[in-house]
Formats: C-alpha cells, structure tokens, sequence
C-alpha cells in the first residue's frame, strides 16, 4: 500500500542527477578512503540511495525504504515546488548574504513573525553549529562574560562553541575536563531514567544545578548565559519537567545571562502541538536557534533575538557569514514555510504523531523490552530495556532491531547516550498509511523474539 510513483528528475543541464550510479560495494570503499573518517554512520554497509519522494528512499536496486530519521528534509524528499522556487532563484541571482535584495529582507521578517514578541534581529546563517556559536557568542558580547551553562546528555553542534557546550557520551565523549573553563554543566532533566526521577523531579533538578550555579557566583566572573533544548531532544524527545524552564530561566537572568533555546531539532513545527519546543514550558528565551528543516535539506540556519542583544555583537566587531541568508537559501526557507501552511503540515505532524504515539504505546503492554515511548508529534522516542525497573539499556538489542527494520525497508538508528532509543523523526509529510506501515515492521520485529 506504500509503494508510491516516484517520478524522474527532468535532466539536468551538465552534471546528470539520472546518470547510473557506481556499484555499491566500490563507491562505499571509495568514501571510507575520502569521507571524513568519523562521520556518523550506524549501518556497516548503508544501502545505495538514489532518489527521494516524500518520506520514501529508493536506492540503487530499486528497493524503496520508509524515511523515519530525516528532521532535515521535512517537506519530504523530491517536493517540486521547493526545486522549481530555487531553480528560479539560482537563475535569477545567488551571491553573499551583504547585497540588499528583497527576499532576503522578506524572509528574516517571516522568521522574526513566528517568534515571540519582542524577538525581531534575524542573523541568517548556514548550520545548527554556526547558530549556537553565533548565539554563545551574542550571550558572551551582550552580559561582557563568558561563563556558560548547559546540561549534560545534550548535544548543540560540532564547531567549537557548539562543541564545548556538547556534553553527550555517544557524540562527543571528551571529558568535560578537557573543554574550555567557562563550559559549565548540569545534569540533564531526563524524567525516564534521570537521577531524580520521580514526582518533584524540576525542584531535584534544580536543586542539583545550585551548586554549579554557586560555584559560577563564587568565582566572580559573571555569567554569560544558558543553552539547551526546550525538550530533551538527546533521549528522543522526553520533555522537561514542569517548571524547569521556568526556573532555571530565572536564575540564569538573575545573574545577567540569557537564555538560548536550541531549536534546532524539535522546533519549527515538528512537534505538532507547538511550533517551538519552549512554548511547552510557557517561557520565552532570549536567543532562539533554528536550522535543519528549515531549509528541507538546504543548508540554512537562524539566530533569532532581540534588537537590544543583536546590537551588543557590534562591541565585537561585526557579524558576516558569506553564504549564509543567500538569496538561494532565503527562496528555500520561504517556500519551505509556505508549502508547511499549504499543505498544513504542523497539523499532520500533531495527528500522524498522535496515532504512531497510540501505536507505539500498544507495544509497551505485549513487549517487555518496549520500555517507554516520549516525545509528541513527530519527533518520538522508542526506548529499549532489558529490566524496566533497572531500565538497563538494551542497547545491542536496539542495534539488532534497527538491522532488522533495514530488511524490511525501514530506515532507522538507535541514538540516545546509550544507543538504546529509536529516534523517530521522518518528514513532516508522514501519512497515517507510512506511519501504520513502520508500527506494523516494528510489531513483525518484537514479534519475532525480543
Ligand atoms: N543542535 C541540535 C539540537 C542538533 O540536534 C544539531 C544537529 O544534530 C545541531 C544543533 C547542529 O546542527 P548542524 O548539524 O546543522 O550543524
């Protein structure tokens, strides 16, 4: 019932997106031999894509796959329209972001609309990674400090600000010892198998953060400001307990340091019942980061705060990112947000995401090792364990489910610290029959003997 027609990119002039493929076996030596070594691979030997359509793969041989990791390309692969827009525009003009150019000025006004009040400077960049320096770095020009909190277990980007403040085991195992002095870390709000689990988790949580918050004060150099995820994105999705924001907001502005929501991962409607994840915590932050699906695959990404913190960078210097905010990337993020009214895919997210939830919950009741679901709309977490009261991670079992899942044309990869939780986060476009279609290929997996 999910076989769908995938139909062929017109040829291009000069390089051939149609042209063959080399075999799979020699163009995957080819990239160990010139890829950069530690990219982040799970499959030993990943299958051959060729082509996208909607939330399905199809590689080289033929065999379609059901796309359940991508929260980059949320309008699902091969969207017409979104090719159409930025041929036009690549036609028309590309150049750096300096030149004055409508669309430009038009995309940073509907970024600045969707957020909160009083959070109108867009700085357009080109990754997560280069938002969350950029956003350090504002929060260390505008408080004239540097010392920086995060939690624990999170994960914010690979260039260097965005990687000190990294702190998740399976991404970036260094020792938080080895990072800069003014990286400063509390222990991540996990409700699931946090450390404070239980019914007053926010006051434990907070609470084990006063120490690190003194600890800031007694050395007497300030603090710059706080990051992390308005929902526990690291873990799949689990959200913060109530208050946590709330709490941990205040004292950081206490102490005349803002607050960054990194929204990259679960902002910009992948929730479903919220466009970004800190309106689930009824807090507005100071600095926002967007990114990923905001340009459906097209590198792009936001800093989005207010006039007041924007204009501190100037102490600095100033701020330019050449291709950041092009003209190319401004079409794609205009389209990109005109095609998720259109096609209302917030609203999919929100009930597709309901009914997987539904689905994946049932397991929970026929599958011991099935140990919890969290998350809402389309960024879930399926998490593994040997023993629910121990919650011991069942991390090669995740593996082993995940080889299987591939057999059966489903596309997904155990993350979390200990790689013991599907992260579900396909296309926005996911129907209710692909959705069916993964619950059903999970179901037909545990069945079979976890
Ligand atoms: N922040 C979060 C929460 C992320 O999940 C990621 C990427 O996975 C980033 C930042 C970095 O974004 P990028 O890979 O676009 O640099």
């Amino acid at each position: 019932a999910w076989l769908v027609l995938c139909p062929s990119p017109s040829p291009l002039l000069g390089r051939d997106a149609d042209a063959p493929q080399p075999a799979t076996a020699e163009l995957f030596a080819r990239r160990q031999a010139h890829l950069a070594a530690p990219q982040k691979n799970y499959y030993a030997a990943p299958p051959q894509i060729e082509r996208g359509w909607r939330e399905h793969l199809f590689d080289v041989e033929g065999r379609a796959y059901l796309d359940m990791v991508n929260n980059v390309t949320i309008l699902g692969h091969g969207h017409p329209r979104l090719a159409a827009a930025v041929n036009a525009q690549w036609l028309r003009l590309n150049t750096n972001s300096r030149f004055h150019y409508a669309v430009i000025t038009e995309f940073s006004e509907r970024l600045a609309a969707l957020a909160p009040d009083g959070l109108d400077a867009v700085f357009l960049v080109n990754s997560g990674s280069e938002a969350n320096d950029l956003a350090i770095r504002l929060a260390q020009a505008h408080s004239g400090a540097r010392n920086m909190l995060c939690l624990l277990e999170a994960y914010h980007g690979w260039s260097a600000a965005s990687d000190a403040v990294s702190t998740s085991i399976a991404d970036n195992p260094r020792a938080l010892s080895t990072r800069p002095d003014w990286v400063h870390a509390v222990v991540s709000p996990n409700t699931y198998r946090g450390e404070f689990r239980g019914p007053d988790t926010a006051v434990s949580y907070l609470d084990a953060a006063a120490p690190v918050l003194e600890a800031i004060d007694a050395g007497g150099k300030g603090l710059a400001g706080f990051i992390c995820e308005s929902v526990y994105g690291n873990a799949g999705g689990i959200p913060l307990p109530e208050g946590y924001l709330r709490e941990i907001y205040a004292q950081v502005r206490a102490r005349g340091g803002l607050c960054i929501a990194d929204e990259v991962q679960v902002g910009y409607g992948r929730l479903g019942h919220y466009f970004w994840g800190f309106e689930q915590q009824g807090v507005v932050p100071d600095i926002i980061t967007v990114a990923k699906g905001m340009g459906n695959g097209h590198p792009l990404g936001a800093v989005i705060t207010t006039r007041e913190i924007a204009q501190s960078l100037q102490k600095e210097g100033t701020f330019f990112s050449s291709t950041g905010g092009s003209p190319v990337s401004c079409i794609a993020g205009m389209t990109v947000l005109d095609i998720m009214a259109e096609e209302k895919l917030q609203e999919n997210a929100r009930t597709v995401g309901d009914h997987l939830k539904a689905r994946l919950a049932a397991l929970i009741d026929r599958h011991p090792i099935a140990g919890a679901v969290h998350g809402m709309g389309l960024y879930l977490g399926l998490e593994f364990v040997r023993d629910r009261t121990t919650l011991t991670p069942a991390t090669e079992e995740t593996a082993a489910i995940c080889d299987r899942l591939l057999e059966l044309g489903v596309i997904m990869q155990p993350t979390g610290d200990h790689q013991n939780v599907l992260k579900i986060k396909p296309p926005l476009c996911l129907s209710i029959e692909s959705a069916d279609f993964f619950a059903d290929m999970l179901e037909k997996v545990l069945d079979e003997g976890w």
